[in-house]
Parts: C-alpha cells; sequence; structure tokens
C-alpha cells in the first residue's frame, strides 16, 4: 500500500472520523494502525513528518530494557520482552538479533554477582522469546565470557581489572524510520488517512451539562498554510514530548505533566577497527554512565545520553557538550592500546526526546536517568473534558501494545457499539513484510537476483528488500522504466541508495521536504554528512515531482544544505555550540 502523492482530497477529510489522532511519532502511528485494522474510520496528524520527532532518533533497539530491571520495573520489562518478539517476528526483514555484551571490572558497579543476577532475571522474563522464531531470530541463553573471550570479541575494551563478560541478545531496529513507515502503509492499507506537516492549532469544542466536549481539532499544513477543520467523535494525543503542549488551548489543568530528556547518539568511525566486532557492547562507566556502542552501518552507533530538557522552548539539538560526554564516556571504557575517539572520528549525532511520565507536580527531581519508561493512558473525561485521549510515556519497543489498549478504551467508552471487524496486530506483520516468523535471508537473496538483471549488485538488492520489503519490486519497477535511476547516491561513508527510492519517497511514501526523503525514505542522511551535490541531484530528481521549478529546486537544495551545515557545526564546534 502506498501513499498518495497529493495527500488525502478534500472529501476525505470533510468526513466525521471515529479517531482522530495527534502525532506521528511511534506512539500514534501505533494507535493508527490498530484503529484501522479494526474498521475504524483514523486520521493522523503531525506537525512534522513521520517519526521526525523522537521516533527516528532512537538508540535501534526493539528491547527488554535490562537496565530498568534495577529500578525494579519488572511490568515494564515484560511487556518489553514480550512486545520484542512480537516485532521481531511481524518485520523480520528490517531487523536482527543482535548480542549484547555487558563487561565486569572489578570496579563495576553494580558488581559481577548482581550484574549476573539481572541477566539472568532478564532471561527468565523472556520465557516465550522463541515462540514461533524461525532459527535467523531465535535468542539463545545468555552466557559468561572469560576475559579472555572477551578480549577476542571486543578488542578495544579496557582490560584493566577486566573480569569477563555477560553475553545476552536484543533485537536491532536498523532503520526504525522505515519500519515506522511500513506501521504507516499497513494502517493506510486499512484505509487511514494521514496528514504530515500539519500542525494541530486548536480543539472545535462544545459545552455539554458543564463538560467541555471534544468534536475534533484545527490544524494548519506548516508548509502550505492551508488551514483545517478536523472532526473526530474521539481524539487522541499521541504527540510523545509535547502531550501537553497539545492540550494547552484548553486552558484548564488536565493532570499530565512530561519531563523532557534529551537523548543523543553519535555514529564514529568502527571500533576496534572495520569489521572486527559484530556485539553490541553495554558498558558502564567509572563515572557511573552508561553507554551502548553497536555495530551499525560499517560504523559504531554510541549513545545515549539522558539529559533533562531545561529550556523545552529551545530547539532539540545535539551540541558540542552532548558529543563530548559520550566520547569521554566511551573512550574512558577503552583500552589504553586503542586510539581514543575524537571529534573528527564522529562523522553524524542524532537527537531525540524521551516522553516521561512525570511524578507529580514537582516533578522527580530531575532525574530522567532513573525515570521509568511505562506508559500512562489519560481519559480527559475525569477532568471534564469528553471525547479526548492523552498517551504519556512509553517505549518504541511498546508501541504496538499501547495502541491495542487505547483502542480497546476508545471502543468500552467514546466508541461503544461501533461495528469492528477482528485484528490481531500481534500476529499481522506490516503490509510490506514478505511473510510472518520467517527468516528474510531466502527473500532477500530472491531480491537481489531480481535487481541483478537490471544491473545492480547483490548488495543493493539486498539493502531494497530490506528497506522496502516487498514494495521492492516497485522500486525495481522504477528502474526498469528508468535505467538512469539506478544511479547510486554516494557519500564518502558509503551508501547503497539508489535515486529511484528518492522518486518512491515522494511518489509513494508520503515525503514532502528534502529532509523527509534524506533523512526518513532513505538511509543517506543517517550515515553521516550529505553533501550539496547530493542533496541538489535529489531535488532535481524529486523536484518536479513536487511540483517545484528549476528555481525553487536550487533554493530547497541550498536551504536544505545550510539546515544539515549548521547542525553540524552545534555539535562539532565547540565555540558555535556555546554561543
Ligand atoms: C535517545 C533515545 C533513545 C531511545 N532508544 C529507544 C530504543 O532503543 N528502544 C525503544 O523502545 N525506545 C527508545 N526510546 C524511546 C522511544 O524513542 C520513544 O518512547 C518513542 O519514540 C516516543 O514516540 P512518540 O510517538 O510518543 O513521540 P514522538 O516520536 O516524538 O512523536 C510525537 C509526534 O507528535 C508530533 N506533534 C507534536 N505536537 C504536535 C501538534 N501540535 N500537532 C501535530 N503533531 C504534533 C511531533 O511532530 C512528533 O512527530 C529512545 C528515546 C530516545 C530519546
Amino acid at each position: 500500500m502506498t501513499l498518495s502523492q497529493q495527500g488525502p482530497s478534500h472529501a476525505d477529510l470533510s468526513q466525521v472520523f471515529d479517531v482522530l489522532v495527534i502525532g506521528g511519532g511511534i506512539t500514534g502511528v501505533g494507535v493508527a494502525r490498530e484503529a484501522a485494522g479494526r474498521g475504524l474510520r483514523t486520521l493522523l496528524v503531525d506537525r512534522g513528518d513521520f517519526g521526525g520527532g523522537t521516533s527516528a532518533a532512537t538508540t535501534k533497539y526493539i528491547h527488554g530494557g535490562i537496565r530498568y530491571l534495577e529500578q525494579y520495573d519488572f511490568k515494564v520489562v515484560r511487556e518489553s520482552l514480550r512486545e520484542r518478539r512480537i516485532l521481531a517476528l511481524g518485520a523480520p526483514h528490517l531487523v536482527r538479533q543482535t548480542q549484547f555484551i555487558m563487561p565486569a571490572w572489578r570496579w563495576s558497579k553494580p558488581p559481577r554477582a548482581l550484574i549476573g543476577a539481572g541477566v539472568a532475571l532478564y532471561d527468565v522474563l523472556s520465557y516465550d522469546r522463541n515462540r514461533r522464531a524461525p532459527d535467523a531470530l531465535r535468542i539463545p541463553h545468555p552466557r559468561w565470557l572469560s576475559r579472555k573471550q572477551l578480549m577476542r570479541s571486543v578488542p578495544w575494551l579496557d582490560t584493566d581489572g577486566l573480569q569477563g563478560g555477560f553475553a545476552y541478545h536484543d533485537t536491532l531496529n536498523m532503520h526504525p524510520e522505515r519500519l515506522l513507515l511500513a506501521y504507516v502503509k499497513s494502517a493506510a492499507a486499512d484505509g487511514a488517512v494521514f496528514l504530515t506537516h500539519t500542525e494541530v492549532t486548536g480543539f472545535i469544542q462544545h459545552s455539554d451539562r458543564g463538560n467541555v466536549v471534544i468534536d475534533g481539532v484545527t490544524a494548519r499544513d506548516v508548509l502550505g498554510g492551508v488551514g483545517y477543520t478536523l472532526r473526530a467523535r474521539v481524539v487522541v494525543n499521541a504527540a510523545g514530548p509535547w502531550i501537553d503542549r497539545v492540550l494547552q488551548p484548553l486552558g484548564r489543568p488536565l493532570g499530565v505533566a512530561v519531563n523532557r530528556s534529551k537523548g543523543v547518539h553519535v555514529l564514529t568511525r568502527p571500533l576496534g577497527g572495520p569489521g572486527r566486532v559484530d556485539a553490541a557492547v553495554f558498558a558502564r562507566a567509572k563515572s557511573g554512565k552508561h553507554v551502548i556502542v553497536s555495530p551499525w552501518m560499517g560504523g559504531s552507533f554510541i549513545g545515549p545520553t539522558d539529559t533533562p530538557l531545561a529550556d523545552d522552548s529551545a530547539p532539540v539539538v545535539a551540541d558540542n557538550d552532548d558529543v563530548s560526554s559520550i566520547l569521554s564516556t566511551v573512550n574512558s571504557t577503552m583500552n589504553a592500546s586503542e586510539q581514543a575517539l575524537t571529534i573528527d572520528d564522529v562523522v553524524g549525532a542524532t537527537v531525540g526526546l524521551r516522553p516521561l511520565i512525570r511524578r507529580g507536580e514537582q516533578g522527580d527531581g530531575g532525574n530522567t536517568y532513573s525515570a521509568s519508561r511505562r506508559h500512562e493512558l489519560y481519559h480527559h473525561l475525569d477532568r471534564g473534558v469528553a471525547n479526548l485521549w492523552s498517551i504519556g510515556g512509553g517505549k518504541w519497543t511498546t508501541a504496538r501494545a499501547t495502541g491495542e489498549q487505547m483502542v480497546d478504551e476508545l471502543l468500552r467508552h467514546e466508541l461503544k457499539g461501533t461495528t469492528t471487524r477482528r485484528f490481531d496486530s500481534e500476529r499481522s506483520g506490516t503490509s510490506t513484510t514478505f511473510a510472518w516468523a520467517q527468516d528474510a535471508a531466502p527473500f532477500l537473496t530472491g531480491v537481489a537476483s531480481a535487481g541483478s538483471a537490471l544491473g545492480l549488485d547483490a548488495a543493493t538488492g539486498e539493502h531494497l528488500g530490506r528497506l522496502y520489503g516487498t514494495e521492492y519490486a516497485a522500486i525495481i519497477g522504477l528502474i526498469g522504466a528508468t535505467p538512469s535511476l539506478a544511479e547510486r547516491i554516494t557519500t564518502e561513508h558509503g551508501c547503497l541508495d539508489v535515486l529511484a527510492q528518492a522518486v518512491y519517497a515522494v511518489t509513494a511514501e508520503g515525503a514532502r521536504t528534502l529532509s523527509d526523503v534524506i533523512d526518513r525514505r532513505l538511509v543517506v542522511g543517517t550515515l553521516g554528512p550529505v553533501s550539496r551535490s547530493v542533496i541538489g541531484r535529489v531535488a532535481d530528481t524529486v523536484g518536479p515531482l513536487l511540483g517545484w521549478d528549476d528555481t525553487r529546486c536550487r533554493n530547497e537544495a541550498d536551504a536544505e544544505f545550510a539546515r544539515r551545515s549548521a547542525l553540524e557545526l552545534l555539535w562539532r564546534d565547540p565555540v558555535v555550540s556555546t554561543g
């Protein structure tokens, strides 16, 4: 299923929807997918692009959250482990089981015995992890690696006081933005309507017996300026870190408070050397800070930071302090013989805001690191506002379950009695998944051989199979019709994207800006700097499809290059960063 290039029609938007979802991150998309799957007329509105808030900027794991065991958050961990299996079986081409190694040093806090107890408990809580899993997705029991074994697997680790490490598994979400998009397409296939780059600015409401009754929202297309009045029987506010902001136009306290915590990652040269380490390392430094070093796309993806956002009106950007903090933490876990990472080894940085539930009006004393990652559903009828819910907190991993619980609640309350159809999101995969609970390797080999008929190399074919699932055929079809679209989008950091993907991004995947294309449809934007000439090539390819003339193509490319360069300068240059 594709998203129409023209966007929804006036007729689409003038209906009264059953459910209107605010927010196209993974939480809102989880709700939309569940609602549309059950046959509810569903509209989702986002002020930016799908996943452009937080959901495309994660650590890239579908995981139980072993760290949350320290907070005794067993419920979150168990729910996440349950969802880890469901999400992996539903999209085997976009995930990869990854071995994690948690090193133990003599000085480690918690000490080796406690780490071991945590890893064992994590294993117990994931008792159903291999149910119906093909071999490629099976997760073994954790095991202890001796110091010698560990030094062989992860040669860059500090050996001073090293006792060994625990090896366990979690699931790599290879391209979170693409998996999120696959869920969007699934919802669209079930009739959901999507409006991106459209900001919700207020609520349509009337009064009834002392209650405010919500009838829909007002919204504005931030690219074209068009205003909308959008009606629905119930509105779900899934704006993640901004749920409190969305509620502000109602002008009354609704008991929703959010702690926003900034999380940054960097992509660097591969620690230990190219292709040398294939396990992720979850290391706790002497400072108490933890860092996850994941082998990803030929480099090391390292983070996250966890910094409470003091001034939440300021733009959310990765700055030089964030990057320096990651580098000093990871360097402090490295062997003296390993060359320390410097800013020159960093090719890119990502930033997201955690939407954490705030306990009580005073908050949690600012400790976002130990704050629970649970989610909460707020029914605002409790505070005199009917037909409105908000979703607080949550994780990427648990968004499917959150969506399911949310729609169950809607059907118990506002949508009670509405005819629905059966939908099992646990067993549905995505609309572009080649098969549920199957090994992806044969599928990817098949895509590679289909691509080779058009001159694509095997790696490119596999890349297309991973990113597009069954829709790879559409990309290959574009290249078949216009061979020049096989042109590689090259960067100095290596990239397998081809121009046909840019065409598909705007004609079938709802991309409306160059950043939508480069950062969340293609992979190129996630791999490091993108040159002005590459941006220009993409602009010249998609511009005519978006109705841009030559001047507009040039201006858009200039603006996108300037935007990216300014963001890079903020984390690369300490002077710019500190202003
Ligand atoms: C650094 C970091 C690493 C993480 N790593 C992981 C991980 O590995 N695994 C995991 O499971 N979880 C992880 N998480 C948590 C996870 O990413 C988040 O819980 C999740 O992405 C939140 O999704 P969301 O949809 O609630 O919010 P968002 O993705 O932020 O979506 C909210 C959307 O609301 C939109 N919006 C806001 N205001 C309006 C408005 N007025 N009108 C219309 N739209 C509006 C925004 O544009 C945005 O797209 C991580 C989080 C961070 C920050």
